[in-house]
């Protein structure tokens, strides 16, 4: 194996387009991902043939580099579904029907979910690159070691992972000790929160004037929307919870029976019986999340690279992962764009000998 490569840490999003764009500029790399899927925070689950987002579902106009990566991969495109009314549950179950709160009217979907850039992304790269349940547990200049006890080694290493989870990573070196209280501070956006997806025959809501949007203060859904297949096949609404991750805990099922009670409370009968319900709890994931992520953010950070994390082992360790992005940061469209600015970085590198 050469050790004239990139290591790259994290298979979603960023780690993903790092390594399309390594490779498709003829430099070597080598993928590391701790969990048994690609994605990251990105995760599509299927009913009846069609796919549900439980992690990121939109994005939104201006945000150029995921509009191109849907064209260049094939993927369509379609808009949210926010035409009707919207249902507001105040705290004492009241009902209130009308428009302009909880749409996300405007933002973009894609047919597949948003697991189709992934797939498509990991098509074109070399399969044998790519290693999966390869939990990197320790990192030091040049190499890396998994949590089976095999050690990889390359010219750059690349942690396309939220800062917060790469300080959690042991390492001897004092500039990356040094370095880790900053990336500690950094929050993981959308770290803390739960998605549920409720799937129905047919999106009957529709049929009865309403967007799919509501928003509660009664719960446990805080925030609800329209979550269809692109051509309404199949129904779903898809919600936010809005109960604390401690009390999540060991209460999915609970939650998932809850839930769909609120639907019905909020929609009409025809909401309780679904097709299927999911749900996924991104605070315990520890791949995701660490027990600082519970608190949840109430406003979208301020997220950028800071200069801590700049130029660590002679600029070889570079830090990729949407919550370091140049721009966009915490989102999709910073994922790609961190992602662009590491290849740049590495390849700059090289060319420069
Ligand atoms: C519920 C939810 C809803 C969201 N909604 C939206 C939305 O609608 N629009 C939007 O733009 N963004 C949204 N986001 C944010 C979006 O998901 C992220 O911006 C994006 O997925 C980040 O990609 P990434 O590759 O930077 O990080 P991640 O997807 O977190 O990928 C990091 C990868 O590193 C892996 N990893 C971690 N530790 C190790 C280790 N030690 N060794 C090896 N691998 C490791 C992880 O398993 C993971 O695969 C949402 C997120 C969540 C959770």
């Amino acid at each position: 194996m050469t050790k004239n490569q990139t290591l790259i840490v994290g298979g979603g999003l960023s780690g993903l387009a790092l390594a399309a764009q390594l490779h498709a500029a003829g430099h070597p790399f080598t993928l590391f991902e701790a969990r048994d899927r690609l994605g990251g925070r990105i995760m599509t689950l299927e009913d009846a043939g069609h796919a549900f987002d439980m992690g990121p579902a939109w994005f939104w106009p201006g945000q150029d580099r995921m509009q191109r990566l849907a064209s260049e991969l094939g993927v369509p495109v379609f808009e949210q579904f926010a035409q009707g009314d919207a249902v507001y549950e105040d705290e004492t179950g009241k009902l209130h029907r009308g428009t302009g709160f909880a749409s996300m009217a405007g933002s973009y979907r894609l047919a597949g979910g948003m697991s189709a850039l992934i797939e498509g992304l990991a098509q074109g790269l070399p399969s044998g690159a790519i290693h999966l349940n390869a939990n990197v547990t320790k990192i030091a200049q040049g190499k890396l070691h998994l949590s089976d006890g095999r050690g990889f080694e390359g010219d750059h290493i690349a942690l396309a992972l939220p800062p917060r989870i790469a300080a959690e990573i042991p390492c001897e070196d004092a500039g990356f000790d040094a370095a880790r209280a900053t990336m500690a501070a950094i929050p993981t956006w959308m770290a803390g929160h739960a998605k549920c997806v409720a799937t129905y025959d047919r999106p009957f809501w529709r049929e009865a004037g309403f967007s799919g949007d509501m928003a509660s203060r009664r719960g446990p859904l805080a925030e609800v929307h329209d979550a269809s297949s692109m051509g309404g096949e199949i129904g779903a609404l898809f919600g936010f919870l809005g109960v604390p991750a401690e009390a999540r805990r060991n209460a999915g099922d609970a939650l998932k029976r809850a839930a769909v009670d609120q639907l019905a409370r909020c929609f009409g009968d025809q909401a309780s019986t679904p097709r299927s319900v999911f749900l996924v709890d991104w605070a315990q994931e520890a791949a995701t999340a660490t027990p600082k992520d519970a608190e949840p953010l109430y406003s979208h950070p301020r997220y950028g690279k800071p200069l801590a994390l700049n130029g660590l082992w002679h600029g070889t360790l570079i830090f990729g992962g949407s919550e370091v992005a140049p721009e966009y940061g915490g989102f999709l469209e910073g994922a790609l764009a961190a992602a662009e600015d590491v290849a740049q970085t590495i390849l700059a590198a090289k060319a420069s000998g």
